[in-house]
């Protein structure tokens, strides 16, 4: 005999998950419907699982010892997938852990509750995503005397106040907020952007993992360009003294989001004067 030593969910808690979110996959990036029509007309189709957030056996994905069984398997400890997402989950259970589980809950089991009994806008809704570019800080680092003075001066110790008018090269960097915004009532998913052409940024902030805007609201990514620099330091000066450098503007940088109704669509932004970024449908 095989001991059950499984705290699986009743048959109650099972269906109560899948009705808190429609039925639906609760995998921001899914949403699969996972009920439907069985070929017998009697009957309904099922391709949906009530996935453990912390597994229901010992050794399993995201075992908590330190839960009673009760927990285990209660309401709270479960989640509506279809069945891969339910797999994957259970596959790599490093890269979806409990936390990031249930925010899919909570946000999954949000947009039902936004959408339910209300006419389905998705269709024709079309999201509108912007960009800005907000400017925090700038400045210069001392990063080595350019050739002229080192040859000026051979072995001889270089004096900083003799020299401090002449060119040398300087490190500058500016500091940025880039804002992207939702500016539409309809939600997208799956936010991403890469660089395409023009300066790189040489840092912006990661995406949150659920990358998802919901309507009006936007992701403030913390971003940096650096611009190594030979001049004087009046001239490094007047370069960081300038919020949005004429090396920045035109810059590009591609976002890519999803809607409603998992359509992929691309915008190209440009860097214009004064952080004001220009955003073009590309699909
Ligand atoms: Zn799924």
């Amino acid at each position: 005999m095989v001991a059950d030593n499984r705290d699986d969910f009743s048959a109650k808690i099972k269906r109560t998950l899948a009705e808190r979110v429609g039925f639906l996959c609760s995998c921001p990036s899914c949403r699969v419907p996972t009920i439907g029509p069985h070929t017998n007309p009697e009957k309904s189709a099922n391709v949906g699982v009530a996935a453990h957030i912390t597994a229901a056996a010992i050794g399993g994905p995201r075992y908590d010892a330190n839960m009673s069984p009760a927990d285990r398997s209660g309401i709270s400890n479960g989640i509506w997938l279809c069945e891969n997402c339910a797999r994957i989950i259970d596959k790599d259970p490093v890269s979806y852990p409990v936390k990031l589980l249930q925010e899919w809950k909570t946000v999954a089991e949000q947009e039902i509750k936004e959408k339910r009994g209300k006419v389905a806008l998705s269709s024709t809704a079309f999201p509108i995503l912007e960009a800005e570019l907000i400017y925090d800080t700038s400045g210069r680092v001392f990063n080595g005397y350019s050739t002229e003075i080192l040859n000026k001066y051979g072995n001889k110790t270089i004096e900083m106040s003799e020299v401090q008018n002449l060119p040398m090269h300087y490190k500058l960097d500016w500091s940025y907020e880039l804002i992207l915004v939702n500016n539409s009532e309809t939600p997208v998913y799956n936010v991403s952007i890469e660089y395409v052409s023009g300066v790189k940024f040489s840092y912006i902030e990661d995406l949150p993992k659920i990358n998802n805007l919901k309507p009006f609201d936007k992701f403030t990514l913390k971003t940096k360009v650096v611009n190594y620099f030979k001049g004087t330091y009046k001239d490094a000066d007047f370069q960081i003294l300038q919020k949005y450098p004429p090396l920045i503007q035109g810059s590009v940088i591609r976002l890519k989001y999803q809607d409603n109704d998992r359509n992929n669509h691309s915008n190209l932004l440009t860097i214009k004067e004064n952080g004001i970024i220009e955003s073009q449908k590309e699909i």
